[in-house]
């Protein structure tokens, strides 16, 4: 059902951020539809419309304090079903520990990499999620998306969703109006314990490093490509190297070399654990946030000659 002025802090991983003025959930594909031919006929044309944003697990956004002058569709399409033993229809605001749970109930392996990944599966698609040298690329066949404006449906391959680090065809203008819809992944038989180890070991190695006590949206930068340090630094940093999948220097460990652990703004803390979180310790603002990001950026420009890149999205 379509409601106005929804408050968004309680709906991303941040806890920061203002409210939406249009706002609906979706558990299904009828939701989706109603909930918006009910949003356009608010609106004499196109044109007049405002924006749409999915959200999926809010894990990765940083939403402004001054909130989103558009319609949030909250994602909760949740579901998965077995195609012929090895593959899954994946439902994209399946959250993924719920699809790991599945994996480990039935002995399926490929995706252990993402123990601990937070979110949904349709976010995670998004931005070519990767962790511990996996990435869900990996393991994907195809993906299904439909189209917002006119409610055409697309079937992707995975060749055809052109991931990359931390990005695919769903970040570009080719499929910005697009909601993905559900996915196949593909796994293979394997041993159920050796499966539900594994994943648990990548959940107690992020609880070992990551600020999780706190809110937070994960790893604000994306790491550097090695080829982009500058020449003269290469020999500096050359011991830091670590494959994300492709060899990239790691931006905590650059962080933690330029001293902005301990950092704060406001509410926001650059993490002493893990100094590409930037944690929210206080009743933080999206201000804050924006302005520890800049801050980072320039010095590591000034001092490096490196442009860092955000991995998260602001709304
Ligand atoms: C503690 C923590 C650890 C993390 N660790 C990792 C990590 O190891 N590796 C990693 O890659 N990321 C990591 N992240 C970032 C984040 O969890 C992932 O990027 C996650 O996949 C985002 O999913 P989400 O559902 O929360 O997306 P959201 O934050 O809700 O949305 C992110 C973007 O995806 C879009 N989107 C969401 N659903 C859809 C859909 N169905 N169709 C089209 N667009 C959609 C949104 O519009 C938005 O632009 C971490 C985050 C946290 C908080």
């Amino acid at each position: 059902m379509l409601q106005k002025n929804v408050p968004l802090k309680n709906l991303n991983n941040y806890k920061i951020g203002g409210s939406a003025s249009y706002f609906f959930e979706i558990k299904n594909m009828e939701d989706l539809k109603s909930g918006l031919l009910g949003f356009y006929s608010l609106f004499h044309s196109e044109k007049d419309r405002p924006p749409v944003f999915i959200l999926g697990g809010g894990t990765n956004i940083l939403v402004d304090d001054k909130g989103f002058q558009g319609l949030v569709i909250r994602n909760l399409l949740s579901y998965i079903e077995s195609a012929n033993g090895e593959d899954l229809i994946v439902g994209s605001g399946t959250d993924f520990s719920e699809l790991l749970k599945f994996c480990i109930e039935n002995s399926l392996s490929g995706l252990e990499w993402a123990g601990g990944l937070p979110g949904s599966v349709g976010g995670a698609i998004r931005g070519n999620a990767g962790a511990y040298k996996g990435e869900i690329k990996d393991n994907l066949k195809s993906v299904t998306s439909i189209n917002l404006k006119n409610f055409d449906y697309k079937n992707r391959s995975n060749i055809e969703c052109n991931f990359g680090y931390r990005t695919s065809v769903f970040k570009t203008d080719e499929a910005k109006n697009e909601f993905i819809t559900e996915a196949i992944f593909s796994l293979k038989k394997g041993s159920k314990e050796e499966i539900s180890r594994l994943i648990q070991e990548k959940i107690d190695h992020r609880k070992a490093r990551h600020p999780l006590e706190y809110p937070n949206i994960g790893s604000i930068f994306k790491n550097i490509p090695f080829g982009l340090v500058p020449d003269k630094f290469k020999d500096e940093f050359k011991q830091y190297i670590k494959e994300d999948p492709f060899p990239v220097l790691p931006v905590a460990k650059l962080f933690s070399i330029a001293g902005f652990k301990g950092k704060r703004v406001g509410g926001v803390v650059i993490s002493e654990k893990h100094p590409n979180y930037f944690v929210n310790v206080d009743n933080g603002s999206s201000e804050d946030v924006r302005n520890l990001v800049e801050f980072a950026k320039k010095e590591i420009k000034d001092r490096y000659d490196i442009s860092l890149e955000e991995e998260i999205y602001y709304l």
